[in-house]
């Protein structure tokens, strides 16, 4: 099948980057390998996105918006994962997906980021038995337990301020001496434990050495500036920062395997853009991931001369 536009990814960057690219007139196809919405989906209030009227608007109500625009500018949703890109005859480019190969005049590259993990032993075992990357999802399930949060930046800020909510304690483990979360989710986090300090311990200096438990996690062992520190606890929530999808690509990137771009968002290979959190220089927020979109779909454009 071939296409003026291929973008791979549908998380709030690739799609409205397909949404801007089908509205130009452009047939724009998307490659997805999970559900539609990327990283935010699992979010009930985001920080910095306001609904109307000001109210707290949820990731998946955003997504949803985002792919009915897309759907209805006339963008095809093609499915699968993509695994390969390269140069075709007559400046054209092929994505490879495990569900066919497509040919296309330009390619968005939005794959974003997954979560890193704890880097701990036996990690993998606890996945869906304790270890959760959805306080929104499963913060009912930990009512009146003790959890822990891993992480000093705006997710594990905000997934401490949900489940401020349901937990007895909320164990805080960040390995620096000072939270770097932006100011608006501060804003929330503190709001959460307001009159309840109680239910907040933060572990400064601190980072997780081993997981315990036999059927699920009921421990965590911490290492910190007085030595181990055994915690009882039901669940464990690793917001430890993200590891950009890149590896399919084969582009140019930076030491953390993040994409290189230049000021139109151009990656090393021509033809191919780069938006989000997949690239070197995402600015982190969802306001951000839009604004790539707009630029890229204006960068191709420019290169298709529509
Ligand atoms: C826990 C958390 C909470 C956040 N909350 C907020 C918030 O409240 N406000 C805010 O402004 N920002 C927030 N952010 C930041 C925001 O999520 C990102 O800026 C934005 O989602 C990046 O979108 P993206 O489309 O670039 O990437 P992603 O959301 O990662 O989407 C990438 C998509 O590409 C798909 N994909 C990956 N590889 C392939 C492949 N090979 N083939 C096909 N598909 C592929 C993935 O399945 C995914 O759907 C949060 C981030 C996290 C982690």
């Amino acid at each position: 099948m071939s296409f003026d536009v291929i973008v791979v990814g549908e998380g709030i960057a690739g799609l409205a980057a397909a949404r801007d690219c089908a509205r130009a007139g452009l047939r724009t196809g998307t490659i997805e390998q999970l559900m539609f919405g990327g990283l935010v989906t699992s979010i009930n209030e985001l920080v910095d996105w306001p609904g109307e009227g000001g109210e707290p608007r949820s990731g998946s109500d955003l997504a949803a918006e985002l792919i009915t625009e897309a759907a209805d500018a006339g963008v095809e949703s093609l499915g699968g994962s993509a695994t390969g890109l390269e140069p075709a005859d007559g400046g054209r480019l092929r994505v490879h997906a495990d569900a066919g190969t497509y040919e296309a005049r330009c390619v968005i590259v939005a794959s974003g980021a997954a979560r890193r993990p704890l880097g701990v032993p036996g990690e993998d075992a606890y996945a869906e038995r304790g270890l959760s990357h959805c306080a929104d999802c499963d913060g009912p399930l930990v009512k009146g337990a003790d959890v822990i949060v891993v992480g000093g930046g705006d997710s594990a800020l905000q997934e401490a301020a949900v489940l401020a909510h349901y937990a007895r304690t909320v164990h805080l483990v960040h390995r620096g001496t000072a939270f770097r979360a932006r100011p608006s989710v501060k804003a929330l986090f503190d709001q959460a434990f307001a009159g309840r300090a109680d239910a907040l311990q933060v572990h400064w200096q601190s980072t997780v050495s081993a997981l315990e438990g036999d059927d699920g996690i009921e421990a965590v062992v911490l290492a910190g500036p007085s030595g181990p520190v055994r915690l009882a606890a039901r669940a464990v929530y690793p917001c430890v920062g993200l590891v950009p999808n890149s590896a399919w690509t084969g582009l140019a990137t930076d030491a953390g395997g993040a994409i290189l771009t230049d000021g139109r968002l151009a990656t090393s290979l021509p033809g191919v853009f780069a938006v989000g959190a997949v690239r070197a220089g995402h600015g982190g927020r969802l306001v951000d991931a839009v604004a790539d979109a707009a630029l890229a779909a204006r960068s191709v454009k420019e290169s298709l001369q529509c």
